[in-house]
């Protein structure tokens, strides 16, 4: 058993099934508090986290930004002001820090009560964390929820990476490839609760298409094909960019697309397993793709461009299908392909590769590995 306390290795308690109990302290992206849908898959990510490790018998504590909500009520909220979103910044764009810095609120939170855990886990795809991580006495994993975006960014995370190995983690080989730093980073999937999602083995004559509504998921191309293949588009998600979605709006007609808000993962589920096919349409190379195993959960198939996460996750012809990235016409025939899809194979890949308990134990094994290697470090 491994603690850096004082530099030497003491007896801790032990969880569940005898494993180590660690003391975990999950900061939060502060792009939006937990449950707004502004931090995007990575809220449901902590969220799925938290339960995941405490069933797992570790004392977990989350740092997230103001009027966020969890399992469990004793989230350490925190004020400020957000940071712009990595992924509406360029390639050689600076680093920027508002005034009154949510990032560095929360971060200095995490500097007065580091000495009560093991581990911080960082879910924000900030500069601040990643460079603050030698002056922090405890060590940090960072599991980073996007791919490569920007040149400052990249190098402070291959910094980190190559420091203090196995610390950052990625979701997929295809996101960590986005680096030039990508065999030192540690590759951790991603887990849910797959009992909130029900299984639906028929569909109704609907597809959907559910995230962030910002240029970088294309909703225009599912809007696209979703006309020509003459099936309505039920869409869900946080409206990043109000003018973006205006504009699709007011290109299709009336009964194309039908914008339902950002809903809970409920009812979410619930419009989304009774479609015939989600469509999942990024410009960039999605890190994972949450959206796509909430589909398999509900027995949903999913057609995804060939690109990033999606295409590492999905069954071709088996659990849906990959198209060549932002072709109209691959999306359009797909969907006339849906009805070959066995919908029990959906759900059975969600169980097989995503629930939280194989999760937890991928966490658990990436953890640990970060732990031996600090401790061999004092
Ligand atoms: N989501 C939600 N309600 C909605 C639409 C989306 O809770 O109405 C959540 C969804 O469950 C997923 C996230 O928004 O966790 C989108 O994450 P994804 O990984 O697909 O994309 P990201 O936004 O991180 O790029």
């Amino acid at each position: 058993m491994i603690d850096c306390e004082n530099g030497c290795l003491v007896d801790k308690p032990l969880g569940v099934a005898g494993q180590l109990s660690l003391r975990l302290l999950l900061v939060s992206t502060p792009l939006g508090p937990l449950g707004s849908g502004r931090g995007g898959g990575v809220e449901l990510t902590l969220l799925n986290l938290w339960t995941a490790l405490t069933e797992q018998g570790h004392q977990v504590q989350v740092i997230a930004p103001r009027h966020s909500q969890g399992p469990r009520p004793d989230i350490i909220e925190v004020e400020g002001c957000p940071p712009v979103p990595a992924q509406t910044q360029s390639r050689t764009s600076p680093i920027l820090l508002p005034a009154h810095s949510l990032v560095a609120q929360m971060w200095e939170q995490v500097n007065g009560m580091q000495s009560e855990y093991d581990l911080i886990v960082n879910f924000a795809y900030d500069w601040l964390p990643f460079y603050l991580t030698p002056f922090l006495q405890r060590p940090i994993a960072h599991l980073v929820s996007m791919g490569s975006l920007t040149d400052a960014m990249d190098q402070i995370i291959g910094q980190v990476a190559t420091r203090y190995p196995w610390t950052v983690g990625m979701h997929t080989q295809a996101q960590a490839d986005t680096f030039t730093f990508a065999e030192h980073c540690y590759c951790v999937g991603n887990g849910f609760d797959l009992s909130i999602y029900d299984f639906a083995d028929r569909s109704e004559p609907y597809l959907c298409w559910i995230g962030r509504i910002a240029a970088e998921k294309a909703l225009e191309d599912a809007a696209a094909a979703a006309m020509r293949a003459g099936l309505p588009l039920k869409v869900m998600g946080h409206v990043a960019d109000p003018a973006y979605l205006e504009k699709i709006q007011q290109t299709y007609p009336a009964g194309v697309i039908e914008y339902l808000g950002f809903l809970e993962t409920s009812a979410m589920q619930g419009i989304l397993r009774h479609s015939r096919g989600l469509l999942v349409t990024p410009r960039w190379v999605e890190a994972f793709g949450n959206v796509v195993i909430e589909a398999l959960a509900c027995g949903v198939p999913v057609i995804a461009y060939r690109r990033g996460g999606p295409a590492e996750i999905l069954q071709d012809g088996k659990t849906g299908w990959l198209v060549e990235p932002d072709s109209i016409d691959g999306l359009t025939e797909a969907i006339q392909k849906l009805a070959q899809i066995d919908r029990r194979a959906c759900r059975e890949q969600a169980e097989q590769n995503y629930s939280l308990e194989v999760f937890g134990q991928r966490i658990e094994g990436w953890f640990q590995k970060i732990l031996q290697v600090s401790a061999s470090d004092l």
